[in-house]
């Protein structure tokens, strides 16, 4: 049963990366303003995420980790108009199974004592200990992979490769959380502990770049605000919002920042290049070529910063296409992508040179 835990258990996490993201998700939904991420040696020896947000209540502690236990869907409804990130309760139960773990929680109620769960790799509660802690949840996870050789040897061998990847992701969530006081910091092997990039908890996503990635990046950007409508479809590829009405509001808005075309200056990286469909951090190869392909037509050196976040109607999309929720399929993403490069090409036509 083990075993078919542990192969089943690969599904939501894959990688370094997708531990990072079901943690600070984790901690997103449950209203944190403030998320702490901290790695050792890259997250080879550890991977802590401590946030501020609620906690867990005691009723749950049995429950926390067992497979399918989520506390965040209560209706079928809930599945196809998705808020939260979380929904399918499998991070936990496949953390157990692939690595230490262990989680410290209190509710505000509680300060300043909590408790330190840990847990089975079958994801059954071991035991608890009452310990010091403020309101809020820490997640720890050591040696992941350590149980799956094969795996682990991977992880080692690819880590340079999987870093790039965590450090990518996280500056999508520092930039698109506003609100939150986000940090991440890492010790490497021999050495002190590096903050490497902090938000302060900004009323916007200019200041969290500006955080982020530094005053310089702001010279070269401009709002990008985009609607983009999409004509209602017939056919099979009919959807139905809630209330069952066949054409629900098929307009797309995108909203964040770009830099100006013909920019001279400092030289853009891929990693700089964040989507997010409704906030959420997702790769969006497609959306990526034709903002390059636009931006290319003028000024053919360089790639551009792009913070996208699109924003559209839930019944628009499905996360469910991937066990990691990164792969997003777009409802008419054809058309959409043909408007986006036309309302790009506006924008840049407006702008004073
Ligand atoms: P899901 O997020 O899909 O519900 P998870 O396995 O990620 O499933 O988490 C299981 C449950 O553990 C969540 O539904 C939530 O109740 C609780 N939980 C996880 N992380 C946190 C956190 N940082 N703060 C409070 N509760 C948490
Ligand atoms: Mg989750």
């Amino acid at each position: 049963a083990r075993t078919v835990h542990q192969i089943q258990s690969g599904q939501v996490i894959v990688d370094l990366c997708s531990v990072v993201k079901e943690l600070v998700e984790n901690s997103v939904d449950a209203g944190a303003t403030n998320i702490e991420v901290r790695f050792k040696n890259q997250g080879l020896d550890l991977i802590e995420v401590q946030d501020n947000g609620a906690g867990i209540s005691p009723e749950n502690y049995e429950t926390l980790a067992l497979k399918h236990y989520t506390s965040k869907l209560s209706t079928y409804e809930d599945l196809t108009s998705l808020q939260t990130f979380g929904f399918r309760g499998e991070a936990l139960s496949s953390l157990c199974a692939l690595s230490k773990f262990s989680v410290t929680t209190c509710l505000a109620s509680d300060a300043p004592k909590g408790s330190k769960l840990e847990f089975e790799t079958s994801g059954k509660l071991r035991g608890t200990a009452v310990v010091a802690a403020q309101k809020g949840t820490t997640m720890t996870i050591e040696g992941l992979f350590n149980n799956l050789p094969v795996r682990r040897r991977e992880l080692e061998r690819n880590i340079k490769k999987e870093w790039n990847r965590v450090i990518g992701v996280l500056n999508q969530y520092a930039c698109i959380l506003t609100g939150v006081k986000f940090s991440v910091s890492q010790q490497p092997n021999k050495g002190k502990k590096i903050v490497l990039f902090s938000t302060k908890g900004n009323n916007t996503t200019r200041e969290n770049i500006v955080n982020v990635f530094g005053a310089k990046t702001l010279t070269v950007l401009i709002p990008l605000e985009l609607e983009l409508e999409l004509e209602p479809t017939s056919g099979p590829s009919q959807h139905r919002n809630t209330r069952g009405d066949e054409d629900s509001t098929k307009e797309v808005k995108i909203k964040g920042h770009v830099s100006r075309p013909a920019h001279g200056e400092g030289r853009q990286t891929p990693d700089r290049q964040m989507f997010f469909v409704n906030g959420r951090p997702c790769g969006l190869p497609q959306f990526a070529k034709a903002f390059n392909e636009v931006y290319k037509s003028y000024n053919s050196s360089q790639s551009p910063f792009i913070f996208a976040d699109i924003q559209l109607d839930t019944h628009m999309y499905d996360v469910n296409v991937s066990p990691d929720k990164r792969t997003i399929l777009l409802h008419d993403q054809s058309r959409l992508l043909d408007n986006l490069r036309e309302s790009l090409i506006a924008l840049f036509e407006a702008q004073d040179y």
